[in-house]
């Protein structure tokens, strides 16, 4: 592709931090990079806990420990978002109820979500999509109302805020990605990030193999035990290290990726006046980090063809979710809660464009005029 559909950004720091990580003599989990991490996670966001994990899957998966999921709890979420945010509560047995998403933002959609509040449930996960904020202040209404622990798949959210906080700081817990799909990256990498104190302690011990070995560590615990669930959710400090000069630029790429939304966002607006296609809409309570470009088209029957001859030009767009509830395994382990029109709809119309530092205006008016291209032709 002559313009990739993603282009993993480095600062250049990256290799030196590696260095020294390595002349530190810890190449396990928790070094010194970790901790700086975690320590800008915490001051950035005001969370109590931060914690690295592999991935935003396994952050999830940790959540779900944490939730106290047991088979046939009840959890809602959107069926418009990446696996992992199902799968890490079917893991546990959970049941993911699937609701309907805004035609606008296509977050879930916080009216629909009472409907789908049931004895059984357990827990929601809202997804902030393309890092714009779901309606914090609703979904929390709902939950404390419910009692329910809220968990965000904040995986796209690094750098968004609603309403001058900003996300991963509303939910009892939050799930970041540092995958290099995504705007802070480490090649594969997330977070764990704790708002409520009492889940602190327990996430520790199951982020270490179920053990007290953080404890342990610190020397809070003198005797090094098994006292819990738990797996090997923590990353090497090599990545760590890599993850951390990617934080230290983390402003600087938030601004670059806003510049090249904006560009999209200004060019396109011809084609949507023509009534060919929709741009996104960001509310005015949501600061986003810029982490994706979509237009909606008006007529999904068009967009295989759009694609093929984008692709033919050499750019690198592509389609999104395909809806959870109606894939095989969304069919077997969860439920959807009402008929998800919008969804459906949604999902058929999406297309996202390459968004990445260092993309050019050249470019973005390329991708531009040949989308134009197409349906004046
Ligand atoms: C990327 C993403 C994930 C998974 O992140 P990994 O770090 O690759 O596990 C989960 N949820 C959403 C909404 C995502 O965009």
């Amino acid at each position: 592709m002559r313009i990739p559909f993603n282009k993993p950004y480095t600062t250049g720091k990256e290799f030196g931090y590696i260095s020294e990580a390595i002349d530190a003599g810890h190449l396990s989990g928790d070094g010194q990079f970790t901790m700086r991490c975690q320590k800008w996670l915490e001051e950035r966001t005001g969370c109590k806990k931060a914690l690295l994990t592999h991935s935003c899957t396994a952050a999830l998966e940790m959540a779900a420990i944490l939730a106290d999921i047991q088979p046939g709890d009840e959890v809602i979420m959107p069926s418009y978002t990446f696996v992992s945010t199902a799968n890490a509560f079917v893991l546990r047995g959970g049941v993911p109820v699937f609701v309907d998403i805004r035609p606008d933002t296509l977050n879930m959609d916080e009216m629909k979500m009472n409907r789908a509040v049931s004895s059984r449930t357990k827990a929601i996960v809202p997804v902030h999509y393309a890092g714009v904020a779901c309606e914090m202040d609703a979904i929390m209404d709902v939950a404390s109302r419910h009692n329910l622990i809220v968990i965000e798949d904040a995986a796209q959210g690094v750098m968004s805020s609603y309403k001058g906080r900003p996300l991963g700081s509303f939910g009892h817990m939050a799930a970041l990605s540092f995958h290099e799909t995504k705007n802070v990256i480490c090649g594969e990498g997330g977070a764990l990030l704790i708002n409520d104190e009492r889940f602190m302690e327990r996430a520790e011990i199951i982020r270490e193999k179920g053990t007290n070995r953080a404890q342990v560590f610190r020397g809070q615990a003198d005797k090094y035990t098994w006292l819990d669930i738990g797996s090997s959710f923590l990353p090497s400090d090599i990545l760590a290290a890599f993850l951390w000069a990617q934080m230290e630029e983390a402003g600087g790429i938030t601004k670059r990726r806003l510049e090249v939304w904006n560009w999209y966002h200004e060019e396109y607006q011809e084609l949507e006046k023509k009534g060919f296609l929709k741009r996104p809409v960001t509310p005015g309570d949501c600061c986003h980090n810029a982490h994706m470009y979509y237009v909606m088209l008006s007529d999904a029957a068009k967009r295989p063809a759009l694609l093929e001859s984008l692709k033919r030009a050499g750019i690198g767009a592509i389609f999104h979710y395909v809806p959870l509830h109606s894939s095989p395994a969304g069919l077997k382990y969860g439920k959807a809660a009402g008929d998800l029109a919008v969804t459906r709809s949604a999902s058929e119309r999406v297309i996202r464009l390459p968004l990445w530092v260092g993309l050019d205006r050249a470019s973005v008016h390329e991708v531009v005029s040949a989308t134009g291209a197409f349906f004046l032709r």
